[in-house]
C-alpha cells in the first residue's frame, strides 16, 4: 500500500462548498473526528519495519473530507509521520487557519509536506462567495501566494473545473505562472445521487470537456479527473479487494474501519445507486 487517507474530521470544516459530498448528501457523516490513537495504528500497519520496502507506505493523506488543518490531533499526526519520515500529502481549502496562516506554520508545513494541494473552485468574488462561502477570494489568493512564496516544497493547485469557473481557465493558468505554482490539477465536479439540482447548475458538459483538453494539453497542464479518458465500463473489483484504479490505495474511516473503494456515492451516498457500482463509478465515468 503505497498511500493511506485517513478520514481524520470529516464534519469538521470551516465552509460550506456546494460540491463536498457532505453536503450534496445533506448531512454529516456523523462518526466524528479520528482519535489519534487509530491513526497511529493505522500508519504504524502499513509502515512497520516488518513491511517490505516495495509495499511500504509512501505518504499519508489526511481527511479529503473536511479541512484537515482543523483536525484536533493535526499537530501529532504531522510529528509522528515526521517521526517514521512519512510526507504528509495535504489537501486544504487555503484558509489556513490558525496557525497554519502563519510564517513559521506555512513553512513547516512545505517542510513536512510530499505536496500541498490547495483547493480553487472560484475565481472572483461572487462565485467565491457561492463555491467556497465561509471565506473570501481576497483572503484565499493572498494564502495561496504567501505560500507559493517561500519557493519550497511542493504546492498544487486543485482547480474543480465547474460550468461557473471554465470561463476563468485561462486566467488561472496565468496566475499560477505569475506565482511560481507549476503543478495543476484539473477535476471535474462529481455528483452523487440526488444531486440533480447541483448537476444542472454545474456540470460540464462533453463538447467543453474536449475544448478544455485542447486548450490545456499543449501547456502541460495534464493532472486531474478532467483528461480521464478510455473505457471503464467493466467491473473491476470484488467487494474487500483492491479497486484496479486505486489500487495502491487504502482509506481509514474515523472509526479505523479500512476502504479500498473511494466511490462516493458508495461511501457518502446511496450505496444502491447505479453510480455506486464499478460499472457506472461516478469516479471513473468516462466523458460522453
Ligand atoms: S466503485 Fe469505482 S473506485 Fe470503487 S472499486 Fe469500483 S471502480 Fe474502484
Amino acid at each position: 500500500m503505497k498511500r493511506l487517507t485517513l478520514l481524520t474530521n470529516p464534519d469538521r470544516c470551516n465552509l460550506r462548498c456546494p460540491l463536498c459530498f457532505l453536503n450534496q448528501r445533506g448531512r454529516t457523516l456523523g462518526m466524528g473526528e479520528m482519535p489519534i490513537e487509530v491513526a497511529r495504528a493505522a500508519i504504524e500497519r502499513f509502515a512497520g519495519a516488518e513491511i517490505p520496502a516495495q509495499k511500504k507506505l509512501r505518504e499519508v493523506i489526511p481527511s479529503t473530507m473536511g479541512e484537515p488543518l482543523l483536525y484536533t490531533y493535526f499537530d501529532e499526526l504531522l510529528d509522528f509521520c515526521c517521526s517514521r519520515r512519512l510526507p504528509l500529502n495535504l489537501t486544504t481549502n487555503g484558509t489556513f487557519p490558525g496557525k497554519w496562516g502563519t510564517e513559521p506554520g506555512m513553512e513547516r508545513l512545505l517542510d513536512a509536506c510530499s505536496d500541498i494541494k490547495v483547493s480553487c473552485m472560484a475565481f472572483d468574488d461572487a462565485t467565491f462567495d457561492e463555491m467556497m462561502p465561509g471565506f473570501s477570494f481576497e483572503r484565499w489568493r493572498d494564502n495561496v501566494c504567501r505560500l507559493a512564496g517561500f519557493g519550497r516544497g511542493s504546492v498544487t493547485l486543485q482547480v474543480t473545473v465547474h460550468k461557473k469557473l471554465v470561463a476563468k481557465v485561462p486566467e488561472i493558468l496565468a496566475w499560477a505562472d505569475s506565482i511560481g505554482i507549476a503543478r495543476i490539477k484539473w477535476n471535474l465536479p462529481v455528483f452523487i445521487s440526488g444531486g440533480q439540482t447541483l448537476r444542472a447548475r454545474y456540470d460540464v458538459d462533453a463538447a467543453t470537456v474536449r475544448e478544455l483538453r485542447e486548450f490545456l494539453s499543449p501547456r502541460g497542464q495534464c493532472k486531474g479527473s478532467l483528461f480521464f479518458d478510455g473505457d471503464f465500463g467493466s467491473s473491476c473489483v470484488k467487494a474487500g479487494h483492491a479497486c484496479e484504479f486505486f489500487k495502491d490505495e487504502i482509506w481509514i474511516l474515523p472509526d479505523g474501519t479500512e476502504e479500498f473503494c473511494p466511490n462516493p456515492e458508495r461511501r457518502f451516498g446511496d450505496r444502491n445507486a447505479a453510480g455506486a457500482t464499478c460499472g457506472s463509478c461516478v469516479l471513473l465515468k468516462p466523458i460522453a
